[in-house]
């Protein structure tokens, strides 16, 4: 019988419940566990897919191409297991079911109403995973904090769920946090307590409480602590600071959370929980022989969670070379031609981020040409790869005018143009290509090389593409298309020839790389960014 864990958060946002439960989760998968992590956002949008990502950060998206939380990648990356939309639940998708099924009649002679109605698709949405009978620990990670107006439906279908549950099927974990006061020179756990107190009032007990801290929390206030929040001293476990997520595990398993877990899920302890490959990770992660410094530019680049998956990929990617990537963010808006050789002055590597609309997109282009022309290693992702088309239709094709549709309709060379089956969408939200589509590397190409395979799948995100009208033109210039999808013929990749790195990619590999498997492109971009700093 699948058993159910609850993580709340109280006190302030950003406690980092998403990188918890995905360090719970892979201490009880390391153990043998079958585990799941799914996320239940209290927003009204369907999905975060039409949030800019100033509001939201990075818009995630899965296998089966739902747009989700950004804290489903940390879930893919600590487990190495793929997600998909049943993962990640809105405030929005609960009342869209609810209101269809009322238009439906499914509620005939009922009023609708939050509680039953709502909370029970809530406990529904929280069970779908469950009863897959593919796990054993399904986690699931509230947003928001307790005492939210908009989470209560939520505070209350977990309580609920609880009772229907029975005894020891399942259990909360209230992430909090403890303040130190400079000025006292203490640890403070009166906002924890408050926060738990409104909890036992929407009638839930927490049966562990993770304390977010600065300093270490002596046995005293832990003691006080579990007193006045009614849990057992080993039930109060300290989440200190660490100097990279990846620790989190480990310092989950020091203060023996998966334990406490598993006991009080009356689960076997089975098998101390194998953590080698992990370790290994974290040994290359914090032992770099060599460091490298990489621009990442892009138009969200004050903020740095717009572009999750790729700082993470790139760390993975570093622990594989042994390498620190440094990451320099440059505002593409900031790229001018006269100020490109100052801005890059120093990278030994380029990538030029995804993203929408013109804004700052002639700096992007500018950057490429810079590096195309001086030999830096450079990696485009979908727009950085549509840039890169388009940089080499203007200075190497001498296409003056050629640009993307997105952001000339009327250019004379539409290089990059709208796929077919866009033209006629109306609807913003899940209506881009998005998901896990095949794609058939050409022999003897780079990127062959790098994945050691002929047929690779990579999850996408956009509605343009690169218009193989063109392609002729582009292949007898050295620009050569080395990834198609073999069902509509798309180009997925392009690289040069004759470069030492030049790599552009449709879909979104940051989105595949995990702990377990660092993404090949990011690998090998690393390698070459790595080779072109020891040649400097
Ligand atoms: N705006 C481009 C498109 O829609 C690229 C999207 C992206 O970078 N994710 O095709």
């Amino acid at each position: 019988m699948t058993k159910y864990i609850f993580v709340t958060g109280g006190v302030t946002s950003s406690l980092g419940k998403g990188i918890i439960s995905a360090s719970l989760a892979k201490l009880l998968q390391a153990r043998g566990y079958r585990v799941t992590i799914q996320k239940f956002d209290p927003y009204i949008n369907i999905d975060p897919g039409t949030l800019n990502p100033y509001e939201h950060g990075e818009c995630y998206v899965t296998e089966d191409g739902a747009e989700t939380d950004l804290d489903l990648g940390h879930y893919e990356r600590f487990l190495n297991t793929p997600t998909s939309q049943a993962n990640n639940i809105t405030t929005g998708r609960i009342y869209q079911n609810v209101i269809n099924k009322e238009r439906e009649g499914e509620y005939l002679g009922k009023t609708v109403q939050v509680v039953p109605h709502i909370t029970d698709e809530i406990k529904r949405n929280m069970r779908i995973l469950g009863e897959s009978g593919e796990y054993d620990i399904v986690i699931t990670e509230l947003g928001g904090t307790v005492g939210d107006i908009e989470s209560l439906p939520y505070i209350e279908a977990v309580r609920q769920f609880r009772w229907e549950a029975g005894a020891h099927n399942s259990l909360v974990i209230h992430l909090t946090l403890i303040p130190y006061l400079a000025a006292a020179g203490e640890l403070k756990t009166k906002p924890t307590q408050h926060s738990v107190k409104t909890l036992l009032e929407y009638g839930i007990q927490p049966d562990i409480l993770v304390c977010r801290t600065e300093h270490h929390i002596s046995t005293e206030i832990r003691k006080k602590i579990a007193l006045f929040c009614n849990v057992n001293i080993n039930a109060v476990i300290e989440s200190v600071d660490a100097s990279t997520i990846y620790d989190v595990p480990l310092l989950m398993l020091k203060e023996q959370l998966d334990k406490t877990v598993l006991t009080k899920l009356k689960l076997p302890n089975k098998n101390e929980p194998d953590l080698e490959s992990w370790k290994d990770f974290l040994g290359r992660l914090k032992n770099p022989t060599a460091e490298i410094k990489i621009g990442l530019i892009g138009k969200y680049v004050e903020l740095p969670d717009a572009y999750k998956s790729i700082n993470e990929a790139f760390i993975h990617a570093g622990a594989k070379n042994e390498c620190k990537v440094r990451l320099k963010h440059i505002h593409s808006e900031d790229m001018l031609p006269e100020n490109a050789a100052e801005k890059l002055a120093g990278l030994d590597g380029v990538l030029v981020a995804p993203g929408f609309g013109s804004r700052g997109i002639d700096g992007k282009i500018e950057a490429i040409r810079y590096v195309r022309e001086h030999n830096i290693p450079f990696f485009g992702i979908c727009l950085g790869m549509q840039c890169a088309v388009v940089e080499f239709a203007r200075n190497v094709l001498g296409w003056k005018d050629a640009h993307s549709t997105e952001m000339d309709p009327d250019t004379p060379y539409p290089v990059i143009s709208m796929m077919e089956e866009q033209k006629k969408i109306k609807n913003k939200g899940g209506t881009m290509r998005l998901g896990a589509y095949p794609c058939e590397l050409k022999k003897g190409s780079k990127a062959a090389a790098i994945y050691g395979k002929s047929r690779i799948s990579e999850r996408h995100r956009h509605r343009y593409e690169f218009n193989n009208q063109y392609l002729k033109n582009y292949e007898d210039a050295g620009l050569i298309a080395s990834g198609i999808n073999p069902d509509s013929n798309l180009v997925e990749i392009v690289e040069l020839k004759n470069h030492p790195f030049f790599v552009g990619a449709q879909f979104h590999p940051e989105l595949k790389s995990t702990v377990a498997n660092p993404h090949p492109l990011f690998v090998n971009f690393v390698a070459a960014s790595l080779a072109h700093a020891r040649k400097k």
